[in-house]
């Protein structure tokens, strides 16, 4: 038996200033075989995994690419036909295979191309026949298209966010497609379209008991696998929104009817969903009261892991302006400002330029006198069970303020982007993080309590007011009543 796997994926905000050509894969994650026995990179999980399990149950492994651009605006075209490429031509190359199991991310956005992981299945089954098992994990930010639904024998994304369990649905999907392959179940998917652009956080109720609804389901009565794609809102493409994918064995009613009503759940629950975030005032009157504890704070509109640029300047200027103390930020993805900290040495003073310079929606620059706490070199930060690479990073102090700067763009996701300058979490009152989600995983169980800032930038959550002509249906909260 033979088991053939890959990882491609990137998550593509059409507003975005950043272009994603091909030193975003490299510099990132690009290996173009055996990434599971050679990177630590989070996105490598499931290849590990699946490598372990099928080698436990006998199969021979064909490993192809493994590649991660971080979120940004679309793939270049040669980009994205390269990288397909690739994949595709690894798997002629492998030969006959009885599997074949692929990671990607689900809202890649191509030039050319609005469903990437849609036209790479598609193309892998056209090479294989219909007689060959597929199965696609996806992450849960994805767009969900009928023709990656179509091209799958089983198709599942992240329950989680934060994505806590990219390695647990690999094992879920290994099992399923394993099954399939051996004819012990014949998975039949359905999709259905909810219609609805929103960000759901999974550790918080209600969404927390519709995440635990679909985990009891499945297993049982027919019902091999659920996921709701919460999808990807920052793309005009006209698949976006959210979708849920029921897959049942051998029974496509079953199927249709569990995610139907599932999306109905889920619609039903859509004021409770909704965020409570702080304006700017806000954010900051929390910055200046008096310290209780750690109150770790969420620049969302800023995050990196949406494709925003990491270099805004909203929250920093008016958290100068209004004097905060004892209050940590970052980080700010700023190679320049790092090269200069980097050339001045620790402990030196020097007048900085920060942030502020991808685009109109960074803000403008913040010119501050500094001084130099630290520099680290190559940093990585723990992200699930894997590691996600930061590049050279500094930590300034000016006034009461501790500015966290890198040179590879990425969210913050774990106190240590902080803390491997040696500072504590505790040092501070106040915490703000350029992430959306992610970041809660690690910082909760050490923050006194969590807030989210919704200020300019692009990844701002104001979904009623994103612009999304290209969407092929109506859509919530752009409409009040989609359907
Ligand atoms: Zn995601």
């Amino acid at each position: 038996m033979k088991l053939f796997i890959a990882a491609l994926g990137t998550e593509t905000n059409t507003f975005s200033p950043i272009p994603t050509g091909r030193t975003a894969f490299l510099d990132d994650l690009y290996v173009e075989a055996e990434a599971s026995r050679r990177s630590a990179h989070w996105f490598v999980g499931p290849l590990r995994v699946w490598r372990e399990m099928a080698e436990a149950a006998g199969y021979a492994v064909v490993e192809s690419l493994a590649a991660f651009a971080p979120p940004g605006g679309p793939t270049r075209r040669d980009v994205w036909e390269a990288l397909r490429d690739r994949v595709l031509a690894d798997l002629r190359a492998a030969g006959p295979v009885d599997m074949v199991l692929l990671n990607l991310h689900g809202a890649m956005v191509a030039e050319t191309e609005d469903d990437c992981e849609g036209a790479l299945v598609a193309a892998a089954r056209e090479i294989l026949g219909p007689s060959v098992t597929i199965g696609v994990e996806l992450d849960l930010h994805c767009h969900l298209t009928d023709r990656i639904a179509a091209a799958s024998d089983v198709l599942l994304t992240y329950k989680e966010y934060p994505h806590i369990d990219v390695d647990d649905r690999a094992r879920d999907l290994f099992r399923l497609c394993d099954d399939a392959r051996a004819g012990r179940i014949r998975p039949t998917i359905a999709v259905a379209d909810c219609r609805m652009l929103a960000v759901w956080r999974t550790p918080n109720p209600p969404t927390r008991g519709f995440v635990d609804r679909m985990s009891a389901a499945e297993g049982r009565d027919g019902i091999l696998s659920l996921s709701l794609a919460h999808g990807f809102p920052w793309a005009d493409i006209p698949d976006v929104g959210a979708k849920v994918v029921a897959v049942t064995d051998g029974d496509p009613g079953l199927a249709r009817r569990t995610a139907d009503a599932l999306a109905r759940e889920l619609w039903d629950m859509r004021e409770a969903t909704t965020d409570r975030l702080l304006t700017l005032d806000e954010a900051v009157a929390i910055a200046l009261a008096p310290p209780e504890g750690v109150s770790v704070l969420a620049d969302v509109s800023d995050n990196a892991g949406a494709g925003a640029a990491s270099d805004s300047t909203v929250l920093l200027r008016a958290l100068v302006e209004a004097g905060a103390a004892r209050c940590a930020i970052g980080s700010f993805w700023d190679p320049v400002a790092v090269r200069l900290c980097r050339e001045a040495g620790p402990g030196a003073r020097l007048p900085l330029r920060i942030g502020g310079k991808t685009g109109p929606m960074s803000g403008d620059p913040v010119d501050l006198p500094v001084r130099v706490l630290g520099i680290v070199r190559d940093a990585v930060q723990t992200y699930g069970n894997g590691k996600q690479q930061m590049g050279d990073c500094a930590l300034v102090e000016a006034g009461g303020l501790h500015i966290l700067l890198n040179a590879s763009r990425t969210q913050v996701f774990h106190p240590e982007a902080f803390e491997q300058f040696g500072v504590s979490l505790n040092d501070y009152a106040t915490v703000f993080v350029k992430s959306a989600q992610h970041f809660n995983a690690a910082f909760a169980p050490r923050a006194d309590r969590i807030h989210y800032v919704a200020v300019p930038g692009s990844a701002n959550p104001d979904f009623a007011a994103l612009r999304l002509p290209r969407a092929a249906r109506p859509l919530w909260p752009i409409v009040a009543d989609p359907f």
